[in-house]
């Protein structure tokens, strides 16, 4: 048995485990000899990451779910592979999510970028259980309380356990977010109400879907709100924005007359 290291007890983080950057955070909660995945990135790392697990001793047959955080191909690529190691974990996801795997919605999965190239495979894949505001994932005597909160994806998931939350792609230890684009159905409006709900929580550690775990920080929390709060009527991000004032200002300056000045 290899050493297992906890970031917080009862939750092993994969990437820090293996001292190796696999791919996305894939956290592991347990319990004696229940435990779950949240996310497992990529097919191509599965293999790695079920012999780390079975080098920390944890049974196979212990795993309860396959929490998708949302249906982005670099977090949940990798389940159809997992569960052949894993037959009897369920996959557990938003409704959105399960829309999107029974469509094999390749663009807001982000599986395909054409204007970039991006064209990446994605398998059959379903969601076995819905889970949804409220909804508690129990591992032996843990409970993870489920938080909808969308922004970056509609079907994005955040999953509470005592003070810390799994905080999926809402916000980062720089303070960004998960990629606004409307094309994958993000939506700014909703992403501030996630971030403001955060915010308000009495949450001490937020361990994101990328990037290392840190402390639910009120000042960069307001810092990345009032960004977004700001992306509302700016062009930069057009195709989500509400409002673009400039434009208001334009037609009252035809309507006058009024040239450069
Ligand atoms: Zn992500």
């Amino acid at each position: 048995m290899i050493e297992r290291r906890e970031l917080f007890p009862n939750v092993i983080e994969l990437n820090f485990q293996a001292r190796r950057r696999l791919g996305c955070s894939i956290y592991l909660v347990y319990d004696g000899n229940d435990w779950l995945l949240i996310d497992i990135g990529y097919e191509d790392t599965v293999p790695e990451i079920i012999e780390l697990i079975r080098q920390m001793d944890f049974p196979l047959a212990g795993c309860k779910y396959l929490v998708a955080s949302h249906a982005d191909v670099d977090h949940i690529q990798g389940f159809y592979k997992a569960k052949e190691f894993l037959p009897d974990a369920k996959v557990v996801g938003h409704p959105h999510t399960a829309e999107l795997f029974r469509n094999k919605d390749r663009i807001m999965t982000f599986a395909e970028i054409t204007a970039q190239d991006i064209s990446i495979d994605l398998p059959d894949l379903k969601v076995d259980q819905e889970i949804n505001e409220g909804d508690k994932l129990i591992v032996g005597s843990k409970e993870l309380t489920v938080w909808h909160t969308p922004g970056h994806a509609h079907g994005q998931l955040s999953f509470r356990m005592g003070n810390l939350l799994f905080s999926g792609d809402n916000i980062f230890r720089d303070g960004c977010v998960g990629t606004i684009d409307a094309h994958h159905g993000s939506d700014i409006p909703d992403f501030i109400a996630s971030l403001e709900r955060i915010r308000d929580s009495d949450v001490e550690w937020l361990l994101p879907s990328h990037g290392p775990a840190f402390r639910n920080d009120k000042k960069l929390l307001q810092k990345t709100i009032d960004r977004l709060k700001g992306y509302l009527y700016m062009a930069d991000f057009g195709t989500c924005a509400i409002d673009w004032p400039l434009l208001d200002e334009w037609e009252k300056e035809i309507l006058e007359g009024t040239g450069p000045k």
